[in-house]
């Protein structure tokens, strides 16, 4: 799960991140308002779960309150489009009115858990500002690692050697230090799966500041986590995702024209991999789960079919849990309820296959039984 940046400063902040002052505006007036209170001027950011604001437009530096109130007009309710939105962007219904901060220089600070050694690694460079997968791909010796033993957690001397590898100010070492160390136990804390503070500033005034903030939470820890839940924005979601996970299903949407119901996550993965080896598209990842039950599979389908692009749904679903003449009539049952009218290709393997697979073809519906994996995506490739 993503939040926006004014809602991860917030949270940093009652680890000791050092943050800039500023709060969240939903109108021109409120901005206005904020700005007031920070003295006249301040920087007008769009808030909206995406990067690369600055360079798209999202975010203005303002002098006056004229200017501020300029701004956030312009910025409200306008689309804004980065290259991490997509062609289609994003519409701004939420705006930081933060402190106007004097940059001496920017950095990177970033946490990430690398899965090949089972650890987190906090990752820091000079090259501040910019994209860190540009500086990565072009010049990676500028980026530099810790990694952190789960035990001890960060330890003082690696943030240390971090900070003097990038270049801090000596006399900011140790405001450094604290801001990492702060940033570490927020990151462990809240089950995040990214931290990343692009840029990391030391000011004029001689402190060290996030100047941007981005967290990403582990989906399966929000249980855990009822701070962070209620800082969901559904409206930067894809509203097949959301409805998707209120059934237990994930769904995750891509641009293609074959509906995809599958489950297990790695099995779902195979068959966009085959449908993509015949020469198809697929239109979603989508893992039912263990048990493909009958209200599932309807659910599932209404999902699918409310992306207007799907032309055709391969089912393919291993009755392990669940057998599968059981699947084959809660397939049939969901097809007619809600009324389907597109090709379907349905994959059956495992328990009772062939009972499963003579009642698909039993059935007056316009289904296409296949026998394998291969078969099932040459045969929606071929129908789509
Ligand atoms: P994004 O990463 O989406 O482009 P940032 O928050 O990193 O957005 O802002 C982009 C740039 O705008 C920063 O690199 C910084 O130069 C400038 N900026 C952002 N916030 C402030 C601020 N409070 N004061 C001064 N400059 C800022
Ligand atoms: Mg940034």
């Amino acid at each position: 799960m993503n939040i926006h940046e004014y809602q991860a400063k917030a949270v940093l902040a009652q680890y000791g991140v050092a943050v800039p002052q500023g709060k969240v505006a939903f109108t021109v007036e409120e901005a206005v308002e904020v700005a007031r209170e920070l003295g006249g001027k301040a920087v007008v950011k769009a808030q909206i779960h995406a990067g690369g604001r600055g360079k798209a437009g999202g975010v203005k530096l303002a002098r006056s309150l004229e200017e501020v109130e300029e701004s956030s007009r312009a910025l409200l309710g306008k689309v804004l489009v980065t290259h991490q939105t997509g062609p289609a962007g994003k519409v701004v219904k939420r705006l930081l009115i933060e402190q106007l901060t004097d940059i001496k220089k920017e950095y990177y600070i970033g946490l990430v858990l690398d899965r090949a050694i089972g650890r987190i690694v906090m990752m820091a460079s000079a090259e501040g500002g910019m994209e860190i997968e540009e500086v990565a791909a072009k010049t990676p010796e500028k980026i530099f690692r810790e990694q952190i033993d789960p035990a001890t957690g960060l330890i003082p001397f690696q943030a240390r050697n971090l900070a003097f590898q990038i270049g801090i100010p000596s006399e900011l070492v140790n405001k450094a230090v604290k801001f990492m160390m702060a940033l570490y136990a927020a990151f462990v804390d809240k089950d995040c799966s990214i931290a990343e503070i692009n840029p990391l500033v030391v000011t004029g005034d001689g402190n060290v500041l996030a100047l941007d903030a981005k967290l990403n939470f582990d989906d399966n820890s929000l249980y855990r986590q009822p701070q962070i839940q209620e800082l969901r924005d559904l409206d930067e979601e894809d509203p097949k995702e959301t409805e998707a996970t209120k059934f237990g299903l994930t769904y995750i949407a891509l641009d293609g024209n074959i509906g995809c119901m599958v489950n297990g996550a790695g099995l779902a993965m195979a068959t966009m991999d085959t449908i993509k080896y015949y020469g198809g598209e697929p239109a979603n990842f989508l893992d039912v789960g263990g048990g493909a039950t009958e209200e599932k599979v309807t659910e599932a389908f209404k999902i699918i079919l409310s992306d207007k692009n799907v032309k055709g749904i391969l089912v393919n679903i291993f009755g392990g849990i669940m057998k599968c003449d059981i699947i084959a009539n809660g397939v049939i049952a969901a097809a007619r309820q809600i009324g389907l009218d597109k090709p379907l290709v349905v994959r059956l393997e495992g328990t009772n296959v062939d009972l499963g697979k003579k009642i698909l073809n039993e059935s007056e519906l316009n289904i296409v039984a296949a026998d394998s994996l291969a078969d099932a995506a040459q045969k929606m490739v071929a129908l789509v």
